[in-house]
C-alpha cells in the first residue's frame, strides 16, 4: 500500500520522507532512472512505509537547479543595507526569474543595524518596488529586528533563501530558529573551509514552513525562460501597459507605438527591465 508524503530531505540515494504518521527514510525505485525524473526535496510522493520505498512523484508547481528544490512557493530575497551594499541589478534579475518559476518573491533588507547614513536611499529604492507590488521587509539578525514580521510568510509555504555570499542569510535563518545552529561566513572562515560543501539538501521547519538550508538560486538560473521572446512577461512593472503596445509580441525595445516605452518616458513606470532584456539579447 502506498500512501502520501513529502520528501524533506535527499542525501546519496536516500530520500527523507515525511508523512502524517512520521518520517521515514525512502529509497527510489529504478524507474525513475528509466522515467528521466528523479525524486526531489519538495516533491509530493507516493511511498509504502513497509518496504521504505518510493514509488511515485505527484506533479510538480516547478522544480529549481539550484538548490534542487521542487514545489517552491516563496523565495526570500535578502540583501544587505551595508557589508555588502544595497544594490538593485541582481534584485531585479531575481524577480524575473521568479515570475517565470511562478515563485513568491519577498524582498528582505538585512543588517538593517548598519543603515544610518543611506537608509533614505533605501528606503527610496525600496519604496519603487513596493509601488510594483512586491513585498518588502526590513530585517536584523544583530538585533532581532523583523523576524516577528518574517515569520507569518514562511507559514505553509516551501521557501529558498537567496542573495550574494555575506548578505546575512544564514544569520538570518539562525534568528529565525537558534536551534538549527548553521554555519556563519565568520564560523566557517575560521574554521578554514568553504560553506555550503555538502552536496545534500534538507528543508527546515521552520514556523510551520519549509525553507530549503542551502542558498543557491543564482540570476543564472534562466532555464524556466524559453526565448527572449517571452521575457517581457517577466516584468510585472510592464503588465499595466503591454496590452496597449500597437504590435503583438512587442519585446519594447525598439518597437514603435510602445506603451511601456511611452510609460518610461513619461515617467509614470520605473523601467525595471530595460537593462536586463538588452543584456538577455546580447547574449
Ligand atoms: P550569508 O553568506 O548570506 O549566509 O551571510 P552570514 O549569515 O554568514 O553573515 C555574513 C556576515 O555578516 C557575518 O559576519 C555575520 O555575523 C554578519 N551579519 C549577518 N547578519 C547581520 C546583521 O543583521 N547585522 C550585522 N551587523 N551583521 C550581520
Ligand atoms: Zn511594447
Amino acid at each position: 500500500m502506498t500512501i502520501e508524503g513529502k520528501i524533506i530531505k535527499a542525501l546519496s540515494g536516500f530520500y527523507g520522507v515525511q508523512y502524517e504518521g512520521g518520517y521515514v527514510q525512502c529509497k527510489a525505485r529504478g524507474l525513475f532512472r528509466k522515467t528521466g525524473t528523479s525524486p526531489l526535496v519538495g516533491d509530493r510522493v507516493m511511498f509504502s512505509v513497509e518496504d521504505e520505498m518510493i514509488y511515485e512523484i505527484q506533479s510538480r508547481k516547478n522544480a529549481l537547479v539550484r538548490p534542487p528544490v521542487a514545489n517552491v512557493d516563496m523565495a526570500l530575497l535578502v540583501f544587505s543595507a551595508r557589508e555588502p551594499d544595497f544594490q538593485t541589478t541582481l534584485l531585479d534579475r531575481f524577480l524575473v526569474v521568479l515570475e517565470a518559476y511562478d515563485i513568491e518573491p519577498l524582498i528582505c533588507i538585512s543588517k538593517m543595524d548598519l543603515a544610518e547614513k543611506n537608509l533614505g536611499t533605501i528606503q527610496e529604492e525600496a519604496d519603487v518596488y513596493k509601488k510594483m507590488g512586491y513585498d518588502v521587509l526590513w530585517t536584523s539578525s544583530e538585533t532581532n529586528t523583523g523576524l516577528e514580521q518574517l515569520r507569518p510568510w514562511l507559514r505553509q509555504k516551501v521557501s529558498v533563501i537567496a542573495g550574494q555570499s555575506g548578505v546575512g542569510k544564514s544569520s538570518l535563518l539562525n534568528a529565525l530558529s537558534p536551534g538549527l545552529d548553521l554555519k556563519t561566513e565568520e564560523i566557517s572562515a575560521s574554521l578554514g573551509r568553504g560553506k555550503h560543501t555538502t552536496r545534500h539538501v534538507e528543508l527546515l521547519n521552520i514556523e510551520d514552513g519549509w525553507i530549503a538550508d542551502t542558498p543557491g538560486f543564482s540570476s543564472l538560473d534562466f532555464d524556466a525562460v524559453d526565448s527572449a521572446h517571452e521575457l517581457h512577461k517577466y516584468f510585472r512593472d510592464f503588465q499595466a501597459y503591454a496590452p496597449n503596445c500597437k504590435f503583438r509580441g512587442c519585446t519594447h525595445l525598439k518597437e514603435p507605438k510602445c506603451a511601456v516605452k511611452q510609460a518610461v518616458e513619461s515617467a509614470i513606470s520605473h523601467h525595471l527591465g530595460m537593462s536586463i532584456t538588452n543584456s538577455f539579447f546580447k547574449k
